[in-house]
């Protein structure tokens, strides 16, 4: 496999990085005193072509390949897992429209969602099923040319904000042949009569990013708003949730980063017992442990994305991504805080807000033990 980037994904490494600095580690500090979307970063972000990266030309996209797309995603994790995940949210949501939906969604939506008018939102998870998403209770019924839907979704990202619309919902359709629940997915206009914003959630970290419970009552939308074929939901979820376990690499690759490159900085001016800490072994097994899986998780998820790109199935390397990725990041943002010591409970330090970061990212896009279901499966059990 051939690791060598193109100027093109170089330029666009290079130019993430430097707006995620100049831009995005500013826009982070408000968004963590305001607890606001960052609409105005957004905006920006979306002006470069960002927000419609992998869509295609045809639709205002900028057509670009997840290998690009992942080297961008982890300069911009590097300074803010929140932006990074409003972006990733999007992206895959957009991703959805561009594979699944009809030619009539895909006009209406995907050059609104190329120049980030609008903001992507995908609702799968609800109060009483998580990981088990085909214990969701959330139904849609047939009634003539139409679906009516009911239920509730909570901890959705992005569906709440000023700009958001064409939510992808996950709802029952009713019983296959071999009696399991058909769960299909549908298009939701932020304006359909009984779809509501339900309860925002009160969270530890992530505070510019959106997340919240939706209800759904007597929700009724158009047969046209089926996404694919009735029943296909949870294939389509899968294929959908490979890029974002492959993003999830990313974002964890930059937390590792990030983590490193904070826990160097204090480790060479912190001194203890007459010397710098970075030069006590014990320190240095931390720092050194951070930079091998800063990048083993970069080139692992490389690996992940080109076979992505290429169109080989990689639904094991997907999962073995995000596993290993993830549960690096939880460590790497553990070790960051002890480097600090006391420093690292203070709200001034980065590594605070990292420690409170990490652990969500073992949970999001499939806990990890799915992963691990996922792959044993791939391995035949
Ligand atoms: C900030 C945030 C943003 C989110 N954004 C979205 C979003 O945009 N869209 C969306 O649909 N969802 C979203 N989610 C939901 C997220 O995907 C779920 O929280 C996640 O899938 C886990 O579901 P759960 O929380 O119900 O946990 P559960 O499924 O109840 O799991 C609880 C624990 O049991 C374990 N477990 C469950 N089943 C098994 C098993 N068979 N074997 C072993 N262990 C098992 C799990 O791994 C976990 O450790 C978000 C969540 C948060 C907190």
């Amino acid at each position: 496999m051939n690791y060598e980037l193109t100027p093109e994904q170089a330029q666009i490494q290079r130019m993430s990085r430097e707006f995620s600095i100049e831009e995005i580690e500013p826009a982070q500090v408000q968004m963590d005193k305001d607890h606001e979307f960052p609409y105005e970063l957004w905006k920006k972000w979306s002006e470069l072509g960002m927000a419609g990266m992998l869509i295609p030309e045809e639709y205002g996209g900028s057509d670009l390949d997840p290998v690009t797309y992942i080297l961008a995603l982890e300069e911009v994790s590097r300074v803010s897992n929140t932006f990074a995940l409003i972006w990733q949210v999007h992206v895959l949501v957009a991703n959805i429209y561009a594979r699944f939906a009809s030619q009539e969604l895909k006009d209406k939506y995907l050059p609104i969602f190329a120049t980030g008018e609008k903001l992507g939102a995908y609702g799968l998870t609800e109060p009483g099923a998580g990981s088990d998403a085909a214990g969701m209770i959330t139904k849609a019924i047939k009634d003539g040319d139409d679906w009516v839907i009911n239920g509730t979704k909570t901890f959705i990202s992005n569906a709440g904000t000023d700009i958001s619309d064409g939510l992808v919902l996950m709802a029952a359709t009713g019983e296959k042949p071999n009696g399991k629940k058909a769960i299909s997915s549908f298009c939701i206009p932020q304006d359909t009569p009984g779809f509501k914003l339900g309860q925002s959630w009160d969270k530890m970290a992530w505070f510019g990013m959106d997340n919240r419970e939706l209800v759904f009552e007597d929700c009724r939308v158009p047969d046209g708003n089926l996404m694919g074929t009735e029943g296909a939901g949870l294939k389509q979820a899968l294929d959908g949730l490979n890029l974002g376990r492959i993003a999830f690499g990313a974002i964890s690759a930059g937390l590792i980063q990030a983590c490193l490159d904070e826990s160097l900085k204090y480790a060479k001016d912190r001194i203890a017992f007459g010397n710098p800490i970075s030069s006590y072994q014990l320190i240095q097994a931390k720092l050194a442990d951070m930079a091998t899986y800063a990048e083993a998780t970069r080139q692992f998820t490389l690996y992940a994305a080109n076979l992505h790109a290429s169109g080989v199935p990689c639904h094991k390397e997907a999962s073995m991504v995000k596993l290993f990725g993830t549960r690096h990041a939880t460590q790497a943002t553990l070790d960051a805080y002890q480097i600090h010591g006391g420093y690292g409970f203070m709200h001034e330090y980065k590594v605070n807000r990292f420690f409170r970061e990490g652990k969500m990212l073992e949970i999001g896009e499939g806990t990890n033990e799915i992963q691990q279901l996922f792959i044993a499966r791939e391995l035949g059990c």
